[in-house]
Parts: C-alpha cells; sequence; structure tokens
C-alpha cells in the first residue's frame, strides 16, 4: 500500500554493537542519519551512542509495552513516504528484543522492510564455540522459574541440533547446574562471556566442568552469557517420531522386515534398536 505521494518509505531493521563499537557498520550508521525516525527499545541508552557517531535523526521509544499502540501511527508515517529504522539496546532487533508486531504489520501493509545486518550475540557465540555449526536451534532465554526452566530443559532433551541460549548473570549458575542434572554432566557446551568485550571469555568443556568452574569463579559470574550445548547424536535418539513411524510403516509394507527398519534408520537417523521394538510393538497391536 502507498501514500498521497505514491510513493511509500522503508522500515530499516538496524543491527549495533553487542559490547565493541567498532562493529558499528559505516551502513547502518549512514541509514540512521538519513531515516526520519529512529525507533528504539530504550532512548536514552541509544541516545548515548547515536551521539558518539554524530547521529542527530530523532529517536523514538518502542518496546514490548507501548509497540502494538503505537503501530497504527508508525505505519501510516511509512505510508506516507517517511523512512524509519528499528534499533534495539545491542545486537539484531527483534531477536530476544521488541519489533516482531511492527515488522509482520509493515508486511502487511505492502511496506518495504530492509535489513542492515550486523552483531548477534547468538550467531557470533556459535561461529566460536566449537560445537556442530550446521544445525543449530535458537532457544533465546530459558524461563526465569526453575519448575518451568526444568520443563523446557526436559523437552529439549532429544534435540539433535546444538542448541543456543540467551543468559543473565543472575542466572547463569542456576541454568548450567539444571542443564547438568538433566542432560548429564558429560555433555559438551559452549559458555560465550562479554563477547567482544574486555573480559571476553569463551569456553568449551563438559556440563559438569563448566558447572564447577563458574560457580567456582565470581567473575565468570559477571556479564551477559551465551550458553551453547551440543545435540544428542542421532545415533543415540531413542525415541520414534510420527515421522519415523511413517516411513518405518511404509517400508513395512514392501520390504522383509529387518530390511524396512535397517533402511528406517539410514533415512531417519533413528537408532535401529528403537525402530525395531516399535515394529514390534506396532504387529503386537496388529497394526498393518
Ligand atoms: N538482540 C540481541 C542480539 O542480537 O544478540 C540480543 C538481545 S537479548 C535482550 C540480550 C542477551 O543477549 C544477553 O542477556 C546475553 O544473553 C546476550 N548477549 C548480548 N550481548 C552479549 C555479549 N556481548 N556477549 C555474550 N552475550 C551477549
Amino acid at each position: 500500500m502507498v501514500g498521497t505521494s505514491g510513493k511509500s518509505g522503508s522500515l530499516f531493521i538496524v543491527a549495533t554493537p553487542i559490547g565493541n563499537l567498532e562493529d558499528f557498520s559505516p551502513r547502518a550508521q549512514q541509514v540512521l542519519s538519513t531515516v526520519d525516525l529512529i525507533l528504539a527499545e530504550d532512548t536514552r541508552h541509544s541516545a548515548k551512542l547515536l551521539r558518539y557517531f554524530g547521529v542527530n535523526t530523532s529517536i523514538e521509544s518502542l518496546h514490548e509495552h507501548n509497540e502494538r499502540q503505537k503501530l497504527p501511527r508508525l505505519l501510516q508515517r511509512l505510508q506516507q513516504g517517511e523512512n524509519l529504522a528499528l534499533i534495539c539496546d545491542a545486537g539484531t532487533p527483534l531477536i530476544s528484543d521488541p519489533g516482531y508486531p511492527l515488522v509482520a504489520a509493515v508486511h502487511e501493509a505492502k511496506v518495504p522492510v530492509l535489513v542492515i545486518p550486523g552483531p548477534n550475540a547468538a550467531v557470533a557465540a556459535l561461529s566460536v564455540s566449537g560445537l556442530a555449526t550446521d544445525r543449530f536451534v535458537f532457544e533465546g532465554f530459558l524461563p526465569a522459574k526453575a519448575a518451568a526452566r526444568c520443563s523446557r530443559l526436559r523437552a529439549l532433551g532429544d534435540e539433535t541440533r546444538t542448541l543456543v541460549f540467551y543468559e543473565s548473570s543472575h542466572r547463569i549458575v542456576e541454568s548450567l547446574s539444571d542443564m547438568a542434572a538433566t542432560w548429564g554432566t558429560d555433555r559438551r557446551a559452549t559458555v560465550a562471556r562479554e563477547l567482544t568485550k574486555r573480559y571476553e571469555t569463551v569456553r568449551q568443556d563438559s556440563l559438569g566442568h563448566l558447572l564447577a568452574w563458574v560457580t567456582q569463579d565470581p567473575d565468570q559470574q559477571r556479564g551477559e552469557f551465551v550458553v551453547l550445548v551440543e545435540g544428542v547424536p542421532v545415533r543415540d535418539k531413542q525415541y520414534i517420531s510420527a515421522e519415523d513411524e511413517r516411513v518405518l510403516r511404509c517400508l513395512l509394507d514392501e520390504l522383509p522386515h529387518k530390511q524396512a527398519v535397517t533402511l528406517t534408520s539410514k533415512i531417519t537417523g533413528t537408532s535401529k534398536n528403537a525402530l525395531y521394538h516399535q515394529s514390534l510393538r506396532d504387529q503386537g497391536r496388529g497394526l498393518p
């Protein structure tokens, strides 16, 4: 949809540094200097950064408590041809930060959304973690309450991809402790602390050793954290998913029992043992 001028503006999603000001890209600075309005999570915090880089554009707050209420007016401004930029306190907007309702609504209004990519703690941590990077799952922050946190960790017990969590200094010890209790002290993990800052620390070890190290050293409990945990090796996956069962049933229709199990295991990565037991259960229930 376009405004009376015949041309809508654009919404720019602009990444800012996660610690080191030199990571603020020239393109990000140029876009922020030329848009009509910058939307920021915390205007006082962002004003300091913008002043430092000589950006004088007007700035307005946009956070989870006012985002929906401000939407109609912001859409109107875009449709009238103004360019807006969204930033967050640090890193990439919308990644555990405000902005999702705005971006969804701007798409709905057929107004262009453009990205000025840059720092993101999760991806930065993954790249130095020493854990598998071919497949990963971003979990953001774990629940603050212990019962909900443990229940979330149990639900992730069969995840084969590298798990990426954000964590704060208040809960780093509790979270590592719950992870070790739920997934075992031997599981490999990486704690990435204060990335790009003076006390940047990245350490890969078993969950048990990482927990002991962080617990014993109060300095390792300060700052901002990304915790990354290796997934369960595919060969150890013991549960049968709906997809495993579908493949197994199809192959059992066409092939001898043993061959169907072996092929399903090759296709899905689920252990032959688990599939074999499932196929016996199906036979016992008289399933085809
Ligand atoms: N949108 C941001 C991004 O792109 O990374 C993340 C915002 S989230 C509210 C803040 C969390 O990101 C922190 O609690 C921490 O878990 C992680 N984080 C941010 N900066 C970090 C840094 N320099 N080192 C390690 N973790 C960081």
